[in-house]
């Protein structure tokens, strides 16, 4: 079947990412408050109405379906959910009955890593080849101040699990000014012992976390010029595509490494990807507000085609570009009022 899902701009969406939940384990400084209130269960979506959706995506075009949230392994259940999501995957042969067109090219899963030691194996075998693992410290006092609650040793637990069950492995670490930035040379060289390619991503000003953006922000392309003095920059070579990062690969470990940079460099050009909340609310851009609302279609009884034509309203508003800033002077920083969690990245 041929993609419906075009915007205005010609960019064809193939990339879903769906939060399956807005809760954590982990209250990370950049992305949530430290009290967090949570949205009453009725108001996110049951797996079904998830699993309702994520078809109609797929049927019209969408090949990789990334899970977010919040933390996507702490809902309860999730194992079946991604049992049932990863039947889409192209080929297989136990395709839901109704299942009609191309299928997924991939199902992939962003996690803190906190529970990956007990679904790295269900993973496998639900069709998830990588996951990508969020990790800023490898100091377990650093890291345990970043996510607030969280425990160094078991994410690194976690990707060691990943590894042995075959899936490989992205570290992303959100890149923070007088917090992390003298860790990066001992990320790569320990991404390099566990075989982990590790993406350094620029903090986005994404709601209100109680914390100064402006002093967290680390432009990160004078890190990169910094890295490049002491490491060997190669082409890089099958680091995942069309996505945000920049790729190199480090000479002396073999692994990729990569730079996503919202704040110092724009790449809403190619942009191929929207972001359902774990409530229903269907987001065009990572870096604006705007919503539709596919969840109230569903609970009214609406059919299928009512839910496309929602979504090619969301895809007539999809904005050129983000509206992330982060001045360095006392202008105002500007993104959007949700945070990060809500869509999850
Ligand atoms: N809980 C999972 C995790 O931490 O990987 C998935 C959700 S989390 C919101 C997804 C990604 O967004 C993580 O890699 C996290 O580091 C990143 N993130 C959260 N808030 C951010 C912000 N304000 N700027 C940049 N990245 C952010
Ligand atoms: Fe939780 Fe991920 Fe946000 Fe950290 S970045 S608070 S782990 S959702």
């Amino acid at each position: 079947m041929q993609s419906s899902l075009i915007d205005t701009q010609g960019r064809k969406i193939s990339y879903l990412r769906v939060s399956v939940t807005d809760r954590c384990d982990m209250r990370c400084v950049y992305c949530m408050s430290e009290n967090m209130e949570f949205l009453p269960r009725p108001e996110v979506l049951t797996y079904a109405e998830l699993e309702r959706l994520c078809a109609v995506f797929i049927r019209h075009g969408v090949r990789r379906i990334r899970l977010t949230g919040g933390e996507p392994l702490v809902r309860r259940d999730i194992g079946d959910f991604l049992l049932t999501l990863g039947r889409w995957i192209q080929p297989d042969a136990t395709r839901p009955a109704d299942a009609t067109g191309p299928g997924l090219d991939e199902l992939t899963l962003t996690t803190n890593g906190s529970q990956l030691g007990r679904y790295a194996d269900l993973l496998a075998r639900a069709g998830v080849r990588r996951v990508n693992v969020s990790l800023d410290s490898l100091k377990p006092d650093r890291f345990s101040a970043i996510t607030r609650r969280g425990d160094l040793y078991r994410t690194l637990e976690g990707v060691r699990a990943a590894r042995n069950a075959g899936l490989a492995v992205r570290i992303n670490t959100v890149a923070m000014k007088g917090i992390n930035d003298d860790e990066f040379d001992d990320l790569i060289v320990w991404c390099g012992e566990v075989g982990a390619d590790l993406c350094l991503i620029e903090t986005m000003p994404m709601g209100e976390t109680g914390e100064d953006r402006r002093a967290q922000y680390l432009p990160l392309h004078a890190v990169r010029l910094s890295l490049q003095k002491r490491w060997t920059f190669e082409a890089a070579s099958g680091a995942g595509g069309a996505g945000p990062a920049r790729y190199v690969r480090i000479g002396e470990t073999g692994q990729n490494l990569g730079f996503i940079t919202p704040l110092s460099h724009n790449f809403c050009d190619s942009c191929n990807r929207v972001r359902l909340s774990c409530s229903g609310q269907l987001y065009t851009c990572l870096g604006s507000d705007g919503a539709v609302d596919l969840r109230a279609i569903l609970r009214n009884g609406g059919s299928d085609a009512d839910i496309l034509e929602a979504i090619d309203l969301s895809l007539s508003r999809k904005p050129l570009r983000h509206e992330f800033l982060i001045p360095d002077n006392d202008a105002k920083v500007r993104g959007p009022t949700r945070l990060m969690s809500v869509t999850g990245g």
